[in-house]
């Protein structure tokens, strides 16, 4: 698949006390643009000696960062959102170049790092304590204290953004991050790390560390790493949570997904047709809030004739971007055979998709596959594509029963203009994200973004007011003005 042989960027880099820390000595990775098999750069696989070194920085950096106070802290988040706002092509390029998605996505990735960060910069008006006279003289009082050196480990659907879910918020609370990009997409991390040293971020208060399994689990068992967050497949997740907080570690591990739409006869049929095919196909399939499973029930033909034909105005390399990988091409073609031979009706078939002088591109286009039953791999699976699987219920309730009975919990969305029937469907959805006639029910700050079940573990979510509570701990301290005692304060 790959088209040259020449980098287009330079080898990535580890960025260690304000640093790109140059290391020949490890092994490396190829990291090639999956729009088209360019060969864009080469990521290190480093080692737990790295992490260490990464982890000594931060740890140096914390006490002089943790005890600047939060109002001047958030002054480099205003300067960090400037940054991103005048480099948001270039990064939305950079985006686009090493994950596969089209540009119009990426920029919308881009424009939501800084939503995110205008977030951060709000924190200290979210963060005050409390503070009460318990008794006479005596106060009590609280404040949120940042936890030290933490760590955040994000995969590679969005590559800008995730890190964005985790390193404002962290570092605007006081602590020092340790941020571990997903080897497939490297690039972006390393240019966010240069506009936030430009932004004035002191050196080591957020060092990058590249590489696979092996870093993660070196972070999972660092005794100087007092927290991890994770983003990603669920498999992994579980890998994380378990052995983070079996180092007696705090932990939030958000997982894979298998989210549902239903769909009710009355649902308005071009908007219904619209959402579910933006939701299906955006990003190729590639969000944990894709839509991915759809539940018709009674009679929906008439929707779904308008979902295959918006279906079909979604075309690879224009407004469809590329899947990450071959091996993810072939995964996603194998469900969509698998559901064929399972007796499913393919009604727009995505397999062989190729793009015109882009042959080393990996791109499968829109697909739509009706009378899928429960039983079906393609209706229980994550497929991570642009693959929607239709099942077809009599009622409501056999409609919810399918969608609770996933593992998984991230979102479900209702379609429908029945008010009392949108208000069923969103108190009895299983999941931790619910929608009424929107395919991407994703909360927009300040309210927080985390699944339920098998699509996080752990308390609390990782983005707004909730990811306040993991990344800081509470202390709680009680004062006794003792009048009698004639102290002079004032001396
Ligand atoms: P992944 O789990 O393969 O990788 C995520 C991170 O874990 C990467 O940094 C990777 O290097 C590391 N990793 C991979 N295998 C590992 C192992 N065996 N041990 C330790 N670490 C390992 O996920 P991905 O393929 O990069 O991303 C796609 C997945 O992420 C999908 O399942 C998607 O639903 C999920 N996701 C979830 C959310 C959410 O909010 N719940 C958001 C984005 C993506």
């Amino acid at each position: 698949m790959q088209k040259t042989t020449t980098m287009k960027y330079k080898p990535v880099q580890n960025f260690i006390n304000g640093q790109f820390d140059e290391q020949t000595s490890l092994s490396t990775l190829k990291v090639i643009s999956p729009l088209d098999g360019t060969l864009l750069s080469e990521v290190p696989l480093s080692t737990s000696n790295e992490l260490n070194k990464a982890v000594d920085a931060a740890r140096a950096a914390f006490h002089k960062w943790s005890k600047t106070p939060i109002k001047e802290r958030v002054q480099v988040f205003f300067r960090y959102k400037n940054l991103l706002e005048k480099h948001l092509q270039e990064l939305a390029l950079l985006c686009s170049e090493e994950n596969g998605k089209t540009m119009g996505e990426a920029i919308a990735e881009i424009e939501k790092c800084i939503e995110l960060t205008e977030f951060a910069t709000s924190l200290p008006q979210l963060v005050t304590g409390e503070l009460l006279e318990v008794s006479k003289c005596v106060e009590c009082r609280t404040e949120h204290v940042p936890l030290g050196v933490v760590a955040s480990i994000v995969p590679f659907n969005f590559p800008a953004m995730v890190p964005n879910w985790t390193l404002p918020n962290a570092i605007a609370l006081g602590n020092c991050l340790i941020l571990k990009p997903s080897e497939k997409v490297p690039l972006c991390c390393g240019r966010l790390a240069e506009l936030l040293k430009e932004a004035g971020l002191p050196d080591g208060v957020l060092n990058i560390i590249h590489g696979d399994s092996v870093i993660v689990e070196a972070i999972c068992d660092h005794p100087g790493i007092e927290a991890v967050s994770f983003v990603g497949s669920t498999k992994v997740a579980k890998i994380v949570y378990q052995r983070a907080t079996n180092n007696y570690k705090r932990c939030l591990a958000l997982g894979g997904a298998k989210n549902h739409l239903i769909v009710l006869p009355d649902a308005i049929p071009a908007m219904t047709a619209a959402n579910v095919v933006a939701s299906m196909s955006g990003c190729a399939g590639q969000r944990c809030m894709a839509a991915s499973a759809m539940v018709g029930v009674d009679n929906v033909d008439h929707i779904i004739e308008l979902i295959c034909e918006e279906a079909r105005k979604v075309i690879p390399g224009e407004n469809l971007g590329a899947v990450i990988n071959k091996e993810s091409k072939d995964r996603i073609e194998r469900y969509i055979t698998s559901a064929e031979a399972q007796g499913a009706k393919i009604l727009v078939d995505g397999r062989g998709a190729t793009v015109t002088n882009k042959e080393g591109g990996t791109y499968v286009g829109p697909t739509v596959i009706d009378h899928v039953t429960p039983d079906m791999d393609v209706a229980k699976e994550e497929i991570f594509g642009p693959v929607i699987s239709i099942m077809r219920t009599k009622t409501v309730d056999e409609a919810l029963a399918i969608e609770n009975a996933s593992p998984y919990g991230n979102a479900a969305s209702v379609f429908t203009q029945n008010g009392g029937m949108a208000r069923y469907i969103m108190e009895h959805a299983s999941a931790g994200m619910v929608g009424v006639n929107i395919g991407v029910p994703v909360p927009r700050e300040p309210f927080s973004f985390g699944g339920w079940n098998e699509s996080k573990f752990g308390v609390g979510d990782i983005t707004g007011k909730s990811s306040i509570e993991f990344w800081t701990k509470l202390k709680k301290s009680t004062i006794k003005w003792n009048a009698e005692a004639g102290v002079n304060w004032m001396s």
